[in-house]
């Protein structure tokens, strides 16, 4: 059986995992909308703070389905797990997205300084005082656990950006703070594609009918809801950039293991042999202490996992510090290149692009290894679901 609360370690992810994919068949197609409410979910695995830091992977999630169901039974919860392959796909291929979201924020917070009645909706909005009982029900959810279901993070978007009238930025800002499995590619455009901006013209309106109704009636939602979503203003096209191709480690080469909070699995995807691994603490940004406390306890068990299996010993780097840290520690360890897992746009992604610089002054070479599974899916993320929707059969076989 799966321990309670959310996987913090691989083994718990594996056993959350055995544990739901009796599940995971035609019973998700037909029950996965039923949100039955935290600690009593039976609908859904879970299991994406666990596959959002690659405690487990899409590929060992789908093919365990699979495995259990064959493609037919289980083509829905498969198409999910692959939702998560395609949002990064398509983000990793249209960066600008990330940085759009990034500075919407910094300006949706300048005018929260600049315009009072703005500032206390979203300060009744993040603190469960709107008196939409689903709503702040969701807050208080979000903030106690990590976690919200699907159609739960459907809604509370469309409630945010319709009814309530507040940039959508602050929201999927407030969405990353907390969510135990934030991610910038599916929490962004997830957010993007509720306002109308990533299909271009299409919204999604929240309603109390269907609130009542997937949540089991817990919720009443007798205060009004926006009858229209029209979509925001359409902004430029997001333009397309080539996805990174980065060269193999060299096997020759003492190599050093740089584990992020990005993949928690790295013994999995096939690296040289590893001398010495680093780890930095903290994920940078301000994330909430559940968030971290999460990163955390799943990074000091990928460390433990990666020790064992390399014979390597594990340093732990302090933030801030970053770079100087990698630098001293590769250079004690008498390293020529340091291999870490690809880190898709984001946060993390930043701070390996600024290590990359700072190691390659030291004459170290910084090598992002990509998994198997994002080289064969991300190219075909280009446009939308639909054309990558072909490709899934391929990608689980
Ligand atoms: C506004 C909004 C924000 C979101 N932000 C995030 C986020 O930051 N991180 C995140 O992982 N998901 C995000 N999602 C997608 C989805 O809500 C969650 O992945 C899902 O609720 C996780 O619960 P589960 O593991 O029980 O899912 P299950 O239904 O059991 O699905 C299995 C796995 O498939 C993937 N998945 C399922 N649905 C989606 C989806 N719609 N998009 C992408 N992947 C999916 C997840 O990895 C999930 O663990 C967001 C959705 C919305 C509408």
């Amino acid at each position: 059986m799966a321990e309670p609360g959310f996987a913090r370690t691989r083994a718990e992810a594996c056993a959350r995992l055995a544990a739901f994919v009796p599940r995971a068949g035609r019973a998700y197609a037909a029950r996965r909308n039923l949100d039955e409410g935290p600690g009593r979910r039976t609908t859904v695995s879970e299991l994406s703070p666990a596959i959002r830091r690659r405690l487990i992977t899409e590929e060992e999630v789908a093919r365990a389905a699979v495995a259990a169901h064959g493609l037919a039974s289980s083509e829905k919860f498969v198409a999910e797990v692959c939702w998560r392959s395609y949002w990064r796909g398509w983000l990793e291929q249209r960066p600008q997205a990330w940085q759009r979201f990034v500075s919407g924020v910094a300006q949706a917070e300048q005018r929260l300084a600049r315009e009072p009645a703005l500032a206390a909706t979203y300060a009744d909005a993040i603190s469960s005082r709107t008196g939409i009982d689903c709503f702040d029900a969701w807050v208080g959810e979000l903030e106690a656990t990590g976690y919200l279901h699907n159609h739960a993070r459907m809604s509370f978007a469309s409630i945010w950006i319709f009814t309530l009238r507040l940039p959508w930025e602050l929201g999927a800002a407030f969405f990353f703070r907390h969510l135990l499995d934030a991610c910038p590619a599916s929490n962004t455009l997830s957010w993007r594609w509720v306002a109308g901006l990533q299909t271009v013209g299409k919204t999604y309106l929240a309603s109390a009918e269907t609130i009542r109704r997937v949540s089991g009636g817990r919720f009443r939602v007798e205060a009004p809801l926006a009858t229209q979503a029209p979509p925001l203003p359409a902004e430029p096209p997001v333009p397309l950039v080539p996805l990174p191709a980065p060269p193999a480690p060299d096997p020759e080469l003492a190599t050093g293991l740089w584990i992020t909070t990005e993949d928690l699995s790295p013994e999995t995807i096939g690296l040289p042999p590893i001398a010495a691994i680093a780890a930095v603490d903290g994920i940078g940004g301000d994330p909430a202490p559940l968030k971290r406390a999460h990163a955390d306890a799943g990074l000091a068990d990928a460390c433990a996992r990666a020790s064992a299996h390399w014979q390597a010993p594990v340093t732990r780097l302090p933030e801030p510090d970053v770079e100087a840290g990698l630098v001293a520690w590769a250079t004690a360890s008498r390293l020529r290149q340091v291999v870490t897992p690809h880190a898709p746009v984001g946060p993390v992604a930043d701070r390996v692009a600024t290590a990359a610089r700072a190691l390659a002054e030291a004459g170290i070479a910084l090598v992002p290894v990509m998994r198997q599974w994002d080289r064969a899916a991300w190219p075909h993320a280009r446009k939308g679901f639909f054309a990558f929707r072909p490709q899934i059969a391929r990608l689980v076989a």
